[in-house]
């Protein structure tokens, strides 16, 4: 029985007591309760749901492009074709980094995201995977977030079933959470451009659902977003999750200035405060409680030591290796890790460190 916390809002008991969180609860708490009683109360619920484990995955990322048709703000990777940094992998050269990714690093994951390439067939993504799998039968390969697959299907003319249904025959066990960023246009609009709305990320997570490919979904917080922009995507994937339970983590993902448009057009001048972020985690723990056991804790944004402090805020399992990492490098994020130091950092904050799968099984 969880206790109540001394001098808590309505809505902290309200959520402690197993109760849902309407609209203006989600808002009374990120605008007005103290982050430490914030944290508590997802640190309570996070322990009822999840125990004292914090769990995280041998992961490799495997950028394929950097090449993007679009050109988001808020992105510090994309290139366009003709830049001199420009790259796109071949499938060998894809195949010969999943052997390092697996054979050497002991990867269970392959983490595979991309810009959107305006040149490349449904048939490239299809080989990739299914030369992969050929090789490797028994890695996880999670590959194209909704916002790629919204993209593919656009640019090759077919439905986003008919794409999702071709890479599932090729391989494809799951998709990332990538491109959700804020799913309110208000928002979306000054951080993205010619990526999908959120209306249709969502429906392209919700297609993949109902075929039986599961995903993460991620949330971008800390650049021009208020408040009201972070519940009503909490309330967006909750009500999603309650639909087709598709959903295997949410990740807040905070923002990473450096390098980018938002930067550089002097929009955003500085990254969000650790206090802050300790408050939108532990508020996507308390929003998504009823219907989300985890949440994940992504230490490549948050930095290792703030990573650290927020599996006491609702987190319960802190991503994984990342191995090899590109997109927030390039927002100038640290990205090296090993096994042996995440179980640490986990250790170090008083609790179990366990391996888990991509689906959350544990190794
Ligand atoms: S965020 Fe993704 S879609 Fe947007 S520019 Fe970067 S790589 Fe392209």
């Amino acid at each position: 029985m969880l206790q109540s916390i001394s001098g808590s809002s309505n809505a902290v008991e309200k959520v402690i007591h197993g109760e849902e969180l309407s609209f203006n609860d989600g808002l009374e708490l990120l605008n007005n309760e103290n982050v430490f009683v914030l944290g508590a109360a997802a640190n309570l619920v996070k322990k009822k749901l999840t125990g004292n484990v914090i769990t995280f995955v041998a992961s490799y990322y495997l950028n394929y492009t950097n090449v993007c048709a679009a050109s988001c703000p808020l992105c510090a990777f994309y290139r366009k074709g003709d830049e001199p940094d420009s790259y796109t992998l071949t499938i060998e050269q894809i195949l010969s980094r999943a052997r390092i990714a697996i054979n050497d690093m002991k990867a269970t994951e392959l983490h595979i995201v991309g810009g959107f390439h305006p040149k490349l067939g449904l048939d490239y993504y299809e080989k990739m995977i299914r030369e992969i799998k050929k090789e490797f039968p028994s890695i996880t390969v999670k590959a194209l977030t909704p916002a790629e697959i919204h993209f593919i299907s656009h640019i090759t003319k077919n439905s986003v079933k008919e794409v999702l249904s071709r890479l599932k025959a090729a391989g494809l066990d799951a998709l990332p959470g990538g491109g959700a960023e804020i799913f309110s246009k208000e928002i979306r609009d000054t951080i993205v451009r010619g990526k999908c709305s959120g209306d249709e990320w969502l429906k392209t997570a919700e297609i993949a659902h109902e075929m039986g490919i599961r995903s993460n979904c991620t949330m971008l917080f800390g650049h021009v977003e208020e408040p009201k922009h972070i519940i009503d995507h909490l309330i967006k994937v909750r009500q999603l999750q309650r639909k087709t339970e598709g959903f295997i983590t949410f990740i807040p993902l905070k923002f990473s200035l450096d390098n980018t448009e938002l930067e550089q057009k002097g929009l955003i001048d500085k990254e969000s405060s650790s206090l802050y972020d300790l408050k939108v985690i532990a508020l996507s723990r308390l929003m998504l409680a009823t219907v989300m056991k985890n949440i994940s804790v992504y230490w490549v944004a948050l930095g290792k030591k703030l990573a650290q402090v927020a599996l006491s805020y609702g987190g319960n399992d802190l991503v994984g290796t990342a191995f090899s990492e590109e997109i927030f490098k390039a927002a100038g994020k640290s990205t090296g890790t090993s096994i042996q130091e995440l179980e640490s950092l986990i250790k170090d904050a008083k609790y179990v460190p366990l391996q888990r799968d991509t689906f959350f099984n544990i190794l």
